[in-house]
């Protein structure tokens, strides 16, 4: 009887010590992560409002800074898309890949910007070919050019007590692009963001910027790959094309991804 006595005393203690220092597994972890940002998705070479939807970039960003001072996130994250001057993403370096053009892409006269052309890489000596489909965008956030900046009136918060905050530079890769922050587009290499969000015990991530339909969605589809319950914050994302953003938030909602409004962030923080 002692025994069974000081087995079940051992089990209400541990279970005290749990609920007093609140160190149980089900404790929420949160990140807020602010997809690109830039000035060339906003007003520079690739501007939402030049691209099919006509989205204003900007409109995110006042949406953003009202999360972000009335919200606490245990994890900010800003990305940047990063490219190299070459980058394969770059319609107007089409030129210096054509001869990796797949027998089945458009040719390089019939390519034009935002159509996508297929390369493969590697040769006959390399047993696996990389077949990499590819849109090819405006020259865009090249590396240290003013386009590639965050945008002046984005809040950037700084790591404190209780939050802790990362930038993530993506797309450096010249050959590979890469959309999702987690990921680059082959899903041959991935980013550090993953880790990190590990490293700090995150549970739930909550997803705004550009472009819903490319970035945002892509970096979504990883999160819930991840195991991250994943929000998206539909007003305060702007996408490229209005049915390409439909479709894809349908896509992602039925991969159990959740589309909110940045109304409703602080309510869903405050239930979990
Ligand atoms: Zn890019």
């Amino acid at each position: 009887m002692g025994n069974i006595n000081s087995s079940v005393r051992r089990k209400i203690s541990t279970v005290k010590k749990r609920q007093q220092t609140g160190s149980g597994s089900n404790k929420a972890v949160s990140a807020l992560l602010i997809v690109d940002v830039q000035y060339d998705f906003i007003d520079g070479s690739l501007a939402l409002k030049n691209c099919p939807s006509q989205h204003q970039g900007e409109h995110v960003i006042p949406i953003i800074n009202r999360i972000l001072d009335d919200i606490h996130f245990d994890v900010v994250v800003y990305t940047q898309d990063w490219h190299t001057h070459d980058h394969i993403s770059f319609f107007e370096n089409l030129p210096l890949r054509a001869h990796l053009l797949a027998k089945d892409s458009k040719s390089i006269d019939e390519l034009k910007l935002f159509d996508t052309a297929v390369f493969v890489f590697g040769d006959d000596t390399v047993d696996k070919k990389l077949r990499v489909e590819q849109i090819l965008w405006p020259t865009h956030c090249v590396q240290h050019s003013h386009g590639a900046e965050l945008h002046k009136d984005l809040s950037i918060v700084k790591t404190n007590r209780s939050r802790e905050v990362f930038h993530l530079l993506k797309g450096y890769d010249s050959d590979i692009d890469s959309y999702s922050a987690f990921w680059d587009n082959q899903k041959i290499r991935e980013t550090s963001l993953n880790s990190k969000l590990k490293e700090s015990n995150v549970t739930h991530v909550f997803i705004v910027g550009i472009a819903t339909d490319v970035c945002v969605y892509s970096t979504a589809l990883h999160a819930v790959e991840n195991g991250y319950k994943t929000y998206i914050v539909e007003d305060a994302c702007r996408g490229v094309d209005i049915g390409n953003i439909n479709l894809r938030l349908d896509e992602l909602i039925k991969r159990n991804c959740i589309v909110i409004q940045s109304g409703d962030v602080k309510t869903r923080l405050e239930d979990i």
